[in-house]
């Protein structure tokens, strides 16, 4: 399976996945990118995933299906118009129609937060979270708690640490810019920075990346490490109860902060 970033508006990435003359795409805000690159590369679309309700991932699914009479998966706990297969916790997208190895398989994670439905979709090596995780940051909390996200990350977290991620958004560098604040002397993370800063200048985009290099750098997995819980003391003048508490600190902090 060869994996693809499709831009799409400023700075999302719909994720198409091909092998053979088969492919899916995941979270396909608009429709009009993605059928360009079907038809360039002469390839059907077997399958629509889709991690949340946002318009920005569901633009183009009701074109997209209609078009290629491909069967859409996504989030049970969420009225999406023009989902046709329901996913919940615990629940396999099992795809036949895959011309490598088939069927190809993905894991449901319901990871609520960003939104109170949002899943994840895994295979071994493989992660699209949508808006969980970031690059060296994680979603906003439009819908669900700190609690919740916490648990959705800590789940993530838990994945093999040499799990490739494809998140939804170039936020990275910009991600960057807060974790270097609230983690500042750690060393990965400055590593990280000066590498992402080329990616970047040379137009490439910083994602996927490795669990293991989220695990070292990104300031809400490290919610809970004594450098996370310090910096969340220092900016709320008054020291976390859990790390819970601290990871709702860092992302309150991250809320408001301005480069
Ligand atoms: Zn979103
Ligand atoms: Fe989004």
């Amino acid at each position: 399976m060869e994996i693809e970033a499709i831009p799409a508006f400023r700075d999302n990435y719909l994720w198409l996945a091909r092998a053979g003359r088969t492919a899916i795409v995941v979270d396909p805000g608009d429709a009009a990118p993605v059928a360009a690159r079907l038809h360039e590369c002469g390839l059907r679309l077997a399958a629509i995933l889709i991690t949340h309700h946002h318009a920005d991932h569901v633009g183009g699914l009701v074109k997209l299906a209609g078009t290629y009479a491909a069967p859409v998966y996504g989030p049970a706990h969420e009225a999406i118009e023009g989902v046709t297969h329901p996913v919940r916790e615990g629940d396999w997208v099992e795809l036949t129609d895959w011309e490598e190895a088939p069927p190809l398989r993905f894991q449901v994670l319901e990871v609520p937060g960003h939104t109170l439905g949002h899943v994840a979709y895994y295979r071994p090596n493989t992660l699209f979270c949508g808006d969980t995780l970031f690059g060296a940051g994680c979603g906003r909390l439009f819908e669900g708690t700190p609690q919740q996200m916490w648990g959705s990350l800590a789940r993530l977290a838990a994945l093999p640490p040499d799990t490739l991620v494809y998140c939804a958004h170039e936020y990275t560098e910009s991600n960057l810019q807060f974790a270097a604040v609230a983690d500042p002397d750690n060393p990965a993370l400055a590593e990280r920075r000066r590498q992402v800063a080329e990616l970047r200048a040379a137009g490439r985009p910083s994602v996927p990346f490795r669990l293991a290099e989220e695990l070292a750098t990104n300031p809400f997995l490290r919610a809970g490490e004594p450098a996370l819980r310090a910096a969340a003391a220092g900016m709320s003048g008054r020291q976390p109860e859990s790390a819970t508490d601290s990871f709702a600190m860092l992302r309150a902090w991250k809320d408001a902060f301005r480069a």
